[in-house]
């Protein structure tokens, strides 16, 4: 049995970025992946000819020099990467209730500043103090900069609340805007750190890119650089056990029986996952229990919608409603206020040059509204019939949200091709997690130490990485991936050869 370096379970961006780096090193790595499809996340499906993203719409930070740029030029994809910028004046466009006006999130942070001052006059100071702090709290965190720094100088911002940094701006107005694509982060007003909505939104506001030909481009690119670098996946094949021997994770058992033997394994999946694989004394009970105990984020429902060719022109933008002023609201919506609000995604056709032939529509679902359906599992690879019932729910949602977005956007709904629907047990299936949470773990401003998961666990050659570690999203996730392979190739080095690439 072959014995290698690492073995990684999931191939998320977590895991695939992961392997890249550590192979690019000359470990022998092999990724184990229970879909047949890799990327988790990543994964894009199509449907009437057109293709979709399953989850990533748009990567921040992607411009020359930027984080994420940089980081993709290491693994050897950027130069394969198709990417098409959003508007510059307005990447997201975010809008209220009924209110017509739509106000612009543009790119560059003194841009942003500037092109929303006209949209709230007498918040100029407000503003430029807005886009300094974003800098701050960047600057603040090492490794978004691609740079070993000291724990204190996150602690320094780590504490600081989105209701008291948001309070420092008077007109309550632009305090919704600012926090109005809230659904990037599912931020909840009193537990979401500050730092969460600063580095998630300034990463788009630094730069936001679409990838053509659909975000499975990273995964697909990442893993042909993979097998360049000797590196392996096995598809459809799901961990169900880790083994132990002396101390150490000796094997990842799957569902058909394989094992893989390695020195090292990381894991890309839900840590509280890859903990009920292990079935030793060598995970102690409380910091299982810390595990099990931290709160996981909302799910979603999206509607995917092909549309009549040559009909809706196509905006280079996204666009961000919100039911209530009050953006937190959404993430604890009541029966009765659903959708809460809603982003739209448009993809171009590049048949019909200016219009857009596809609509994905994204919205918050409690998973627990699928309580009566949570035994059942359905994927392309194993098919299962749900009963009626589901889908007789999913086309009850399906209506009322395209319905609210018809109220403002007539022409979508007319134009309506055809559409199928995501709902949370689609994540939860596709993505390979136990509820279909959209971002994992989330952090607690109020109990760091209990929502933050180290990338070390209790075992010697155990990591975790992925969205679970740190922040999540495509910039997040990759700053895990430097963070967890740094683990066993050290820090400067790799930052080094990041930098030299
Ligand atoms: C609806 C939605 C929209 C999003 N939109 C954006 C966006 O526009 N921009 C952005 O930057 N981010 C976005 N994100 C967030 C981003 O997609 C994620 O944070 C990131 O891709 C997660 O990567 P990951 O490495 O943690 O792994 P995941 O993508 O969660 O992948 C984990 C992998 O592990 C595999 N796995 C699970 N269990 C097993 C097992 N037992 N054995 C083997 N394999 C297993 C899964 O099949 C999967 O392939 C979105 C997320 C969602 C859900």
């Amino acid at each position: 049995m072959a014995i290698y370096d690492v073995v990684i379970i999931g191939s998320g961006l977590g895991g695939l970025l992961s392997a890249v780096f550590l192979a690019k090193e000359g470990l022998h790595v092999a990724v184990i992946e229970q879909n047949k499809q890799v990327g988790g996340c990543l994964q894009t499906f199509s449907f009437e000819k057109k293709l979709f993203d399953s989850c990533v719409h748009y990567v921040g930070a992607l411009d020359e020099g930027q984080s994420q740029h940089r980081l993709f030029r290491y693994a050897g994809i950027l130069g394969d990467l198709g990417l098409n910028k959003l508007d510059e004046n307005g990447f997201d466009q975010v809008i209220f209730g009924d209110d017509q006006q739509a106000y612009p999130h543009a790119q560059g942070l003194n841009h942003f500043a500037e092109v929303l001052k006209p949209y709230f006059r007498g918040s100029d100071g407000a503003l430029d103090d807005y886009v300094q702090i974003l800098q701050q709290v960047s600057d603040s965190f090492p490794l978004y900069n691609l740079r070993n720094g000291d724990a204190s100088e996150k602690e320094a911002v780590s504490h600081w609340t989105m209701q008291d940094m948001m309070q420092r701006i008077s007109d309550e107005k632009l305090q919704h805007v600012l926090m109005g694509n809230n659904l990037l982060y599912a931020g909840s007003r009193d537990k979401t750190p500050f730092y969460v909505h600063a580095l998630v939104t300034k990463s788009y506001i630094d730069s936001a890119y679409k990838i053509r030909g659909g975000s499975s481009q990273i995964s697909k690119l990442l893993w042909r650089r993979l097998q360049e670098h000797g590196g392996v996946i096995f598809r459809n094949e799901k961990v169900t056990r880790l083994t132990e021997k002396d101390g150490l994770i000796h094997s990842a058992v799957t569902a058909t029986g394989a094992a893989y033997r390695a020195k090292h394994f990381i894991a890309n999946v839900h840590p509280a996952m890859a903990l009920s694989w292990i079935d030793c004394n060598l995970i102690k009970p409380v910091y299982r229990k810390r595990i099990l105990a931290a709160e996981n984020s909302i799910s979603a429902f999206m509607v995917n919608i092909v549309l009549q060719p040559g009909k809706i022109p196509y905006r280079n933008h996204n666009i961000y409603w919100n039911r209530s002023a009050d953006v937190f609201a959404a993430v604890a919506y009541r029966p009765g206020e659903w959708p809460a609000n809603y982003a739209l995604y448009f993809g171009a056709d590049d048949q019909n040059p200016g219009y857009a032939d596809t609509v994905a529509i994204l919205t918050y679902m409690h998973a627990a509204e699928l309580d009566a359906w949570s035994h059942t599992r359905n994927i392309t690879a194993e098919p299962s019939a749900r009963d009626t019932a589901y889908h007789a729910f999913k086309e009850k949602k399906a209506a009322l949200l395209i319905d609210t977005v018809a109220q403002r956007y007539p022409e979508l709904k007319q134009h309506i091709q055809a559409f199928k629907v995501a709902t949370p047990l689609t994540f939860r299936d596709y993505m390979g997690t136990s509820d279909g949470s959209i971002y994992g773990v989330m952090a607690d401003v109020q109990n760091p130490a209990g929502t933050r998961i180290p990338i070390r666990t209790k075992i010697p050659n155990l990591l975790f990485t992925g969205q679970n570690i740190g922040i999540h999203g495509v910039l997040g996730v990759s700053i895990n991936a430097v963070a967890a392979s740094a683990e066993l190739l050290g820090l400067d080095y790799l930052l080094e050869k990041i930098h030299k690439a």
